[in-house]
């Protein structure tokens, strides 16, 4: 029985070549030594899967920086501004192109489906000239078989890769990137020619586009490609590799209509639907990559679970055709949990990184073939029964306060019974309007009903959407409505009109970063520490004053960062050493694992907040972190759904806001900066999300007094889509990140959405080193009086100040507070 891995993480088990590229980068290393750390590194984990035993090991999942980016230097689409004038593509240009130059600013980089991972958006339009100018994927597989370990090349698809790309600078928004479809092919060829001739037998296309809401001109694309490359891969088993979502109906049956192509890979852990399609109809004679083990957390899979799964598929795609897989590249998961020696013994016994997930592949294929490793299984399955039964995951109380506030969501019981009822009906008319037909047919035919309650007329019954309204969540909604409350507020706080304020952090001077660790690591006093940071305190508070901004924050000096720092003071968490996971290039985040039921033993922020408040006389911003963030940037347990862990966090989130309050503190920040990193592919998993997600926002600050200031913040600008739900959160100001953007930003006002609450877009941008002048300041703030009242905009920096300079920061916010003077003698 085969096993597979669909990729593996780069950076090595202790960011070996996060390492070695900053030290190149900085010129204090070669680039032979920058080539032979990931030669090292890509022969270990070659030799690591070989040993295992895994069949199809993946070659080319090495990169750099960026798979991405490694294929716009395979086609030769470098902008021209990186003054590349053909030939192969070296450090230098590739580089440029991930991190800019002396000269020449990066290429935009943007997220990775809905993961953390961020990747160099290809810039493509009619003029773009490709050719093959990286041979990197070649290199590779021959660098392997020279090892001895014969792999599965793995490319970008190509049209996946149409789809991620952007049109260039100047090229028209209309301009269809799938029609440059037939000048990539060529290049694709010429690498899967030399693949061949160099000896590949296998070779694998990520088209995980293929999970999206695509259109039937975009599907008509795959047809087209894979036709095109045909007699190109003929003699090669083509496996075209789909992730991080169920695949629709309409995309599955165009993947499995491809011609040339010798087996499918699909997500099995987040798409739990594609096994009923599966089950449903699979090509006869084709290879089926069952994605059983998690590739996008730290959880041991559950191996009795997977294997009964897998028999299932064997009975339909036959016992030869099925190939035991990862559910995606193992990028997006820890590296190795043998370097973790502080974990605790126990819930280290429930965990899987990339290292351990290979062996559990393996096992699986080894069991479904008969060559059960009973030991191994035994062992995983009282990992399993243990972290079901252990007290150190469940807190009776926790899950009592998260029960409670579900019943008060569904107050009367009858309506759940009026909507099964109606669901009862939805069955029975499947049932009749198809009959006849077999019991497995019909539940088929529901289950296919369903998912489509908006587009079927059949489903869309008033029955249903009226029984279902009363579930919607009403609940936990402050009692008066925002501009009442802003009233209520401005008479305490007194402010003037478009008042001042910033997201939270100041900048995080070496000093500060050193006494923080040094604290850590128990090498000054408590008493030397406190010390530090009530000085560093005082010393931002003394700054804002002296800037005369009016909302003031105690600069975050405490937090190394600000999901780790409240997950530090929560129960039901834990922490890795070397559990860190690639975000964008050599930049790694290191999430926590929420591995039980989350409460917060004491407060976490209310000591800080106080000091802070008590060196000024204006208004001290409680400065916390959103259950959606903190849900979003950690490792989430699997064992309960997503919005029951959030409500948990929200929980203690909202002990925390309470006791803000009771300390004085008029003015709270909750941020969820993250909110839309947890966003679903599909369009139809998106309001539910969002639904939860708002409600566990508004759970954290429903109970405060109308006077109590509720602010929130949010990181990014695309949020037209989602403006109705940040309305829903009924923050009293949200500050956002806007400053690329303003006129996306300022279009959804224009738009004609009303909005009644305070709103704070980033009037300049804090990621550049420049220093906006006053005019410019003023210019913006103009621009959004525009379409937003001057009695609910705030001016404030577009995030937060811990990454910059005090250089830059004191002439910025001067220029700032300045232009927001000036503007209010204008109004
Ligand atoms: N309050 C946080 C800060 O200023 C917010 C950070 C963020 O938006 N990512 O650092
Ligand atoms: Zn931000």
């Amino acid at each position: 029985m085969a096993s597979h891995i669909v990729g593996y993480p780069r950076m090595g088990p202790k960011r070996e070549l996060k390492f070695a590229l900053e030290s190149f980068w900085h010129k204090e290393s070669s680039a032979e030594d920058l080539e032979k750390v990931a030669a090292g590194l890509r022969a270990s984990i070659w030799k690591q899967m070989a040993d295992a035993g895994i069949k199809h090991i993946p070659s080319n999942t090495f990169s750099y920086y960026d798979q991405v980016l490694d294929t716009t230097a395979m086609l030769g689409a470098v902008p021209p501004r990186y003054g590349w004038s053909g030939g192969e593509i070296g450090f230098d240009v590739y580089f440029s192109m991930a991190r800019g130059n002396a000269s020449v600013p990066a290429m935009e980089m943007t997220k990775w489906f809905d993961t953390n991972y961020h990747y160099i958006v290809p810039e493509l339009g009619p003029e773009v000239k490709f050719s093959y100018a990286s041979h990197k994927a070649v290199e590779e597989f021959k660098e392997a078989k020279a090892l001895g370990v014969d792999t599965v090349p793995v490319l970008v698809g190509p049209v996946s890769y149409l789809l991620l790309s952007k049109p260039a600078k100047g090229v028209k928004k209309s301009f269809s990137l799938l029609s440059l479809i037939d000048k990539i092919l060529p290049v694709y060829k010429e690498v899967v020619a030399e693949l061949k001739a160099a000896g590949a037998t296998w070779i694998q296309f990520d088209e995980p586009t293929l999970v999206l809401d695509l259109d039937a001109h975009q599907l008509e694309a795959f047809t087209h490609a894979y036709s095109a490359l045909e007699s190109s891969l003929a003699g090669l088993h083509v496996v075209i590799e789909t992730y991080f979502a169920d695949i629709p109906v309409a995309a599955y049956k165009t993947l499995t209509s491809l011609k040339g192509v010798a087996g499918y890979g699909f997500d099995l852990v987040r798409g739990t639907q594609t096994l009923d399609l599966i089950k449903g109809g699979f090509p006869s004679g084709k290879y089926l990559f069952a994605g059983v083990v998690d590739g996008r957390n730290i959880w041991a899979n559950d191996l009795a679970a997977s294997l009964s799964t897998l028999k299932a598929l064997e009975g339909i795609v036959g016992k030869d055709k099925i190939v035991v897989s990862t559910s995606c590249s193992l990028l997006h998961t820890a590296v190795d949990l043998v370097n973790e020696t502080k974990l605790d013994k126990e819930i280290k016994s429930w965990l899987a990184f990339a290292a351990q997930k290979i062996v559990e592949v393996n096992a699986l294929a080894k069991a479904l073939s008969g060559h059960k490793d009973e030991e191994f299984f035994s062992a995983n399955g009282a990992a399993q029964a243990s972290r079901k039964s252990s007290p150190t995951v469940t807190n009776e109380a926790v899950q009592k306060a998260a029960a409670a506030l579900k019943s008060s969501d569904h107050p009367q019981a009858t309506n759940l019974s009026a909507w099964l009822d109606s669901l009862v009906q939805i069955a029975v008319e499947v049932y009749e309007s198809s009959f006849p037909l077999d019991i497995q047919e019909f539940f088929s035919a529901i289950a296919a009903a369903l998912p489509s309650e908006k587009s079927s007329p059949r489903v869309t019954d008033e029955a249903v959407q009226k029984a279902a309204a009363p579930l919607k969540i009403s609940e936990h909604r402050r009692a008066t409505n925002v501009s009442a409350r802003l009233d209520a507020q401005q008479k305490k706080l007194n402010l003037p009109s478009l008042p001042t304020t910033t997201i939270g952090s100041f900048p995080q001077t070496l000093e500060l970063r050193r006494v923080r660790h040094a604290y850590r690591a128990k090498k000054v006093s408590e008493e030397e520490y406190m010390k530090a940071i009530k000085e560093e305190i005082n010393k931002v508070v003394k700054l804002q004053e002296e800037l005369d901004i009016d909302v003031l924050v105690h600069g975050e000096p405490e937090r190394n960062d600000m999901v780790e720092y409240f997950a530090e003071q929560l129960s039901g968490f834990a922490f890795t050493v070397n559990g860190w996971v690639q975000s964008y290039g050599c930049h790694c985040v290191k999430p926590p694992i929420i591995y039980g039921d989350v409460s917060r033993p004491k407060p976490m922020t209310v000591f800080w907040s106080s000091i802070a408040q008590s060196f000024t006389k204006r208004p001290m911003k409680g400065m916390l972190t959103g259950p959606v963030t903190i849900l979003n940037r950690s490792f989430v347990r699997n064992d309960q759904p997503r919005s029951e862990t959030c409500y948990q966090i929200a929980l203690a989130i909202k002990d925390e806001v309470k006791d803000l309050e009771e300390a004085g503190i008029t003015v709270i920040q909750i941020d969820e900066a993250a909110l839309r990193e947890g966003l679903p592919l599909r369009k139809s998993d998106q309001a539910f999300y969002l639904n939860w997600a708002v409600h566990s926002f508004r759970i954290t600050n429903c109970g405060v007094h109308d006077t109590t200031q509720i602010h929130t913040h949010i990181c990014y600008s695309h949020f037209k889509d989602i403006i109705h739900s940040i309305i829903d959160m009924d923050a009293d100001v949200i500050t956002i990140e806007n400053s690329r953007s303003d006129i996306k930003l300022l279009s959804v006002f224009r738009d004609g959405v009303k909005y009644g609450a305070g709103i704070g877009p980033g009037v300049y941008d804090i990621h550049s080193p420049r220093i906006p002048s006053t005019e410019e300041i003023a210019d913006r703030i103009n621009k959004m009086l525009a379409v937003l009242e001057s009695n609910i905009l705030w001016v404030n920096p577009e995030c937060g100040l811990k990454r910059c300079k005090y250089s830059e920061v004191r002439p910025a916010l001067s220029n700032m507070v300045a232009a927001a003077k000036l503007l209010r003698t204008q109004l």
